[in-house]
């Protein structure tokens, strides 16, 4: 953790910015709870617990600001909030998200799975794919559980 804010320090220096608290604080909120994709709302809840000082507008802007920085990335599910994940540098072509319509959870697929539609698009339209943003949207695992028992 210690080494990351190292990294996150370095990313906003080379772009000419501090990695102050209220930075710092919103970051580690995201780092501790990887993998969750939280809401502004849900980031400002955990920032409080620390920092009481820093308030709703200060936790938006920052985030705005680290997503222009590319430190984060912003998810837009369409219900309305913005939801953030850490910019993994490991990842060239983003992995994918499949968002559940009736509880609103969000899974991660890791494997990219495209290399073929990637291949077939550079073949017909000559276009190279650098990076996608896939969502899809359907019924999770729990949910399905659910509608089968009787
Ligand atoms: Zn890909
Ligand atoms: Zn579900
Ligand atoms: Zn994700």
């Amino acid at each position: 953790m210690a080494d990351r804010m190292e990294d996150f320090r370095n990313q906003l220096k080379e772009k000419g910015y501090k990695l102050t608290m209220q930075r710092q604080a919103v970051l580690n909120s995201i780092i501790e709870h990887e993998g969750e994709h939280l809401s502004t709302e849900e980031i400002y809840e955990l920032v409080k617990k620390n920092h009481p000082e820093i308030g709703l507008a200060t936790v938006y802007r920052t985030l705005l600001l680290l997503d222009r920085m590319e430190l984060v990335y912003k998810l837009d599910l369409d219900d309305g909030c913005s939801r953030y994940e850490l910019n993994k540098d490991n990842e060239d072509h983003r992995h994918h998200h499949l968002i559940c319509t009736e509880c609103g959870s969000v899974e991660e697929v890791q494997e990219d799975l495209l290399e073929s539609l990637e291949e077939q698009i550079l073949q017909k339209n000559g276009f190279i794919i650098k990076d996608h943003r896939v969502k899809f949207y359907g019924c999770c695992k729990k949910c399905i559980e659910l509608l089968r028992k009787p």
